[in-house]
């Protein structure tokens, strides 16, 4: 969570969350800062798993073959055929 009383009018807003940004006080400012804190790591940690979240998080469909995985699925379980080609 962020630190400080957002007494600083210069900070401005997280580029992530749009809330205003408060100083920090256990570590030094720098004046460029754009992220709060907990949004900073939030972000890297959704790049590092990005593999993952991108179909979880960020609503990324998989896509078999050329074609999205769910209307695959639906096209098996309605006992359509599907051909796969290797090139
Ligand atoms: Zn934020």
């Amino acid at each position: 969570m962020p630190s400080g009383i957002y007494s600083d009018p210069n900070l401005g807003e997280c580029k992530l969350c749009k809330k205003k940004l408060r100083p920090l006080n256990k570590n030094s400012d720098f004046s460029n800062r754009q992220f709060h804190i907990s949004c900073w790591r939030t972000l890297v940690s959704d790049l590092k798993n990005y593999n993952k979240r991108a179909y979880t998080k960020f609503s990324h469909k998989r896509i078999i073959a050329g074609e999205i995985e769910d209307e695959l699925r639906s096209k098996l379980e309605n006992g359509q055929s599907i051909t796969i080609s290797f090139n």
